[in-house]
């Protein structure tokens, strides 16, 4: 090695840069895709916020967690989980410190872009049977067309039993597409801005073409499709007036490039984070700081309702928790520190317009730590303080993670928001922590398998 010039030796220590860590630690790559292999499974079984919720009590249970009861003592070391209406749940482990002195949150959430069915949905139109939609979450409509989807949700019967349904997952089962013009007879659909190459009420999902077989029957396409949902699941028109429904990619989660060092799959915001603070909370056996980690839903849709970030739920399981220990709530916030854990725009080299290079996240970085999002100047953002920012930096250095810092895209281009605002509101330190993705909220989003590992070791750097 040639000596350092006195400018090189200057430029080391005065400049900085977030390595790739495919070039700083290329044997890192082995542990990586050791643990995607999990992730990528956890992506297949669990595609909406109710499977998520169902796969991560299972794992839970099977890591020594036990169901929260408000009337128990709890000891350090012992491990809990709420299941709220199954769709949101909340996991933590009782610290050595007392909770008074605050708690360590990681905040994730488990619902994606899709398609919903219509509280009405089932028709006919000139022979084909369909099921018209609503779609959920920021989507680009032109994507969803001719692409297979399946079907999952539930449905409540008039008796009140619950029915579950799951299909089009399986290379057996039938699935469904929303179709699109050929390009011999697309001239004039073609002229339509980009955000109307699909419609929302042209998102009609195709679920049946043969007729049922009778003269006098008036819409047999319709009926026929209707018979066939009854054979399966016992369900009737009626039914789907107290059903949720979800459209989803029927696609796997694979791995990308010859190199396999990209994951593909559908719904990696935010289960990339999900999955990975679940990993990270149960690997942490003894945390100095009770930990609590949240997969909550409908923050797609800005987190309303009782299992969004929005709702009480986290606050009374707390006030519980607390009230356990004689503390009061208010002093455990204070002192607390939270991750929100979300994905963040990864650089496209093929689009680098709409982004500002230096402030960007790129593919193999590592998590991205996003001290502000929102958009027209910081528009509703949590944007930590700078004391915290040093916090959560010394953490993960200190465990020696690769962690980058980022923006959402440039100044004025578009911007987005998180639930960090929500955890900031109850006096909580905040930030976005999360990993870079390239799609996002389309039908097939894209990670680095890097990325992933690094994200679940910042986790474990913080919750330890
Ligand atoms: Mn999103
Ligand atoms: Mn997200």
């Amino acid at each position: 090695m040639p000596k350092k010039t006195n400018g090189e030796k200057l430029s080391e220590k005065l400049t900085f840069a977030c390595p790739n860590i495919a070039k700083a630690a290329p044997k890192d790559m082995k542990e990586a895709e050791k643990f995607c292999r999990g992730y990528k499974e956890f992506l297949d079984e669990a595609k909406t916020e109710r499977e998520c919720v169902t796969a991560a009590i299972k794992l839970l249970k099977k890591n020594g967690y036990t169901e929260f009861d408000a009337e128990e003592h709890y000891q350090p070391g012992d491990r809990v989980y709420y299941n709220n209406r199954g769709k949101n749940v909340i996991l933590a482990t009782i610290g050595e410190k007392p909770l008074s002195q605050g708690a360590r949150f990681n905040i994730a959430h488990i619902d994606s872009p899709r398609l919903d069915l219509k509280p009405n949905p089932v028709y006919e139109q000139d022979e084909l049977a369909y099921f018209k939609t609503h779609y959920y979450g920021g989507i680009r409509k032109y994507q969803w067309g001719v692409t297979p989807l399946a079907m999952h949700g539930v449905v409540m019967l008039k008796n009140g039993k619950k029915v579950e349904i799951s299909l089009g997952e399986r290379d057996t089962e039938p699935k469904f597409v929303i179709s699109d013009l050929l390009p011999h007879l697309s001239a004039r659909q073609n002229e339509r801005p980009l955000k109307e190459g699909l419609k929302g009420e042209e998102l009609n999902i195709i679920i049946g073409s043969l007729p049922y077989d009778e003269e006098e029957v008036k819409e047999p396409f319709k009926l026929h499709a209707l018979k066939m949902l009854n054979d399966l699941y016992g369900i009737t028109e009626a039914d789907f007036l107290r059903a949720e429904i979800e459209m989803v990619p029927a696609a796997k989660a694979c791995d990308l490039g010859v190199d396999r060092s990209l994951v593909g799959g559908y719904g990696q915001d935010d289960r990339v984070c999900a999955y990975t603070a679940l990993m990270a909370a149960m690997d942490v056996k003894k945390p100095e700081y009770t930990t609590v980690t949240v997969l909550t839903e409908k923050e797609e849709t800005g987190s309303p309702g009782n299992t969004g970030m929005q709702s009480r739920a986290l606050e009374h399981f707390m006030a519980d928790l607390c009230e356990g220990f004689s503390v009061k709530p208010r002093d455990m916030y204070r002192k607390s520190m939270c991750l929100s854990s979300d994905v963040n725009a990864a650089y496209d080299p093929t689009f680098p317009d709409v982004y500002e290079k230096r402030n960007s996240c790129f593919l193999n970085h590592g998590p991205v730590l996003t001290k502000y999002t929102g958009a027209r100047g910081k528009n509703g953002s949590n944007d930590a303080s700078a004391e915290f920012m040093y916090e959560v930096i010394r953490m993960m250095e200190e465990e020696k993670v690769y962690w980058q810092a980022g923006e959402l895209g440039k100044v004025d281009e578009g911007g987005g928001g998180t639930i960090a605002v929500f955890m900031g509101n109850m006096d909580v330190d905040t930030v976005d922590l999360g990993v870079p993705v390239l799609a996002m909220h389309s039908p097939f989003e894209i990670t680095a398998k890097l990325d992933v590992y690094y994200t679940y070791r910042a986790f474990k750097a913080f919750y330890k």
